[in-house]
């Protein structure tokens, strides 16, 4: 019996009360989706926990590569099949606990199929009394322990072959993908925004980005690479995602040009959120999200944050507000864009950077200070501007297409 199981536990769904099905039946259409183009025979959902039974020729590597980049799971483990007879589960279990060093066990059964012949309980003690006889037997002392032990051997008993594991390894945590509604992200292509926006994506929103870019001190040099990369990156976590490009240059002149040189910096940004919040509107969107960082830079002050965001109708998340960035960097590396952003690329925000930036700017100064700015018609050059790239994640593969498609912005709602 050689056909692999992986069993699937998840993470604070059953807390959902009358959604719990809700976001089990989103868990389970996300892992088919997830594991589209590796050969599954079938996923079962016997209780709390989902068992994704894999065909011979299905690359198990490949399938946790997957399993790994779906949110909503606390844990998994790879398992046996095993005939459903005792016999078979003891020697079966011997064979998962036998290579690990422990001083105290358990063994959990759970029967979803009562054809089964021995309750959980029998089969927990007949296993258990098997285990303690081969450890003795190779010299080896250890003690059952039902609280808290240092290894746990679990057996399922469900409709096909019994499965038997004993080493579960932390899954991503979070809520299923695609659970929580929509939010539009500001990317840029540093650290920190990529890290928010997969820290909204495992909490179940669905993204879509908007990345300002300058002209590059070179031709054809920018920041757009990178934030492609980043979305490529970011992508399998939602399965599907939109990338906003918006030249951001002129823009950026017309502030230089009529605005005082302190508050520079935080006029882009607040250009920066009135013009993707008319994208947001268009997908539907009900917040933004950024990657600011409480006091990280001085426009991330407390002071320059709200006054920022008073620019904008709708709500700014910032889920690294209290986080360093030692920790952002770390989280980066985990997902896997830390080397993405680490990449050299032209950033247009330090251009044309005031000396002596604001600090404690209120938004009513920023308000005087755009008082000589067309923004109604800088946000409509900005959303007519910008390009659009829609991106899937197929099979374990991210498709790119880029839209023809020209954007009108509504003068009614800049
Ligand atoms: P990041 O590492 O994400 O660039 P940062 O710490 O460098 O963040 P800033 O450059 O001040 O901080 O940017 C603050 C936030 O503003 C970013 O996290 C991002 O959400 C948004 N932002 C900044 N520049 C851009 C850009 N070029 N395109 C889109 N969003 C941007
Ligand atoms: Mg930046």
């Amino acid at each position: 019996m050689s056909q692999l199981a992986i069993v699937v536990h998840y993470h604070e769904l059953w807390l959902k009360g009358g959604n719990r099905r809700f976001f089990i039946s989103k868990l389970v259409s996300n892992l088919r989706s997830g594991l589209e183009g590796i050969p599954v025979e079938k996923i079962e959902q016997p209780n709390d926990r989902v068992i994704i039974r894999l065909k011979e020729a299905a690359s198990l590597e490949e399938a946790l590569r997957r399993v790994e980049r779906t949110s909503g799971i606390a844990y998994y483990a790879v398992a046996r099949p095993v005939e459903r007879e005792i016999n078979a589960l003891c020697d079966a279990a011997w064979q998962e606990i036998e290579p690990c060093a422990f001083a105290t066990f358990a063994v959990r059964a759970k029967r979803s199929d009562k054809s089964f012949p021995h309750s959980s309980s029998e089969t927990e003690k007949l296993v258990g009394k098997h285990l303690l006889d081969s450890l003795n037997a190779a010299g080896r002392s250890a003690r059952v322990k039902l609280n808290d032990p240092d290894v746990t051997c679990h057996i399922e008993i469900t409709s096909g072959p019994a499965l038997v594991y004993a080493h579960k390894v932390p899954g991503a945590g979070g809520l299923p993908a695609n659970t929580a509604g929509k939010m539009t992200c500001l990317l840029s292509g540093g650290f920190d925004s990529a890290v928010a926006a997969y820290h909204m994506m495992k909490r179940g929103a669905h993204l879509s980005f908007v990345h300002f870019y300058g002209s590059g001190a070179r031709p054809g040099e920018s920041s757009i690479h990178v934030a492609r990369g980043l979305v490529r990156q970011l992508v399998p976590w939602q399965f599907t995602a939109k990338l906003y490009r918006v030249p951001f240059e002129e823009i950026q002149r017309e502030i230089v040009r009529y605005a005082p040189e302190p508050c520079r910096v935080l006029l882009y940004r607040r250009m920066m959120l009135r013009i993707a919040e008319a994208f947001a509107r268009r997908n539907r969107a009900l917040a933004l999200v950024t990657g600011d960082s409480l006091g990280q830079v001085a426009s991330q002050t407390l002071r320059n944050m709200v006054s920022v965001e008073a620019a904008a109708k709708m709500p700014v998340f910032r889920p690294l507000a209290g986080t360093d960035k030692l920790e952002i960097i770390e989280a980066a590396r985990k997902i896997g864009t830390h080397d993405i952003s680490a990449e050299p690329f032209h950033d247009c925000c330090p251009v044309f950077l005031p000396r002596s930036p604001s600090l404690h700017a209120n938004a009513a100064d920023l308000e005087a200070a755009e008082s000589g700015l067309d923004v109604a018609g800088l946000v409509r050059q900005g959303v007519e501007g910008a390009t659009l790239e829609t991106y899937r994640y197929v099979a374990g593969q991210v498709e790119m297409s880029e839209s023809p498609r020209k954007f009108k912005q509504n003068a009614a709602i800049a």
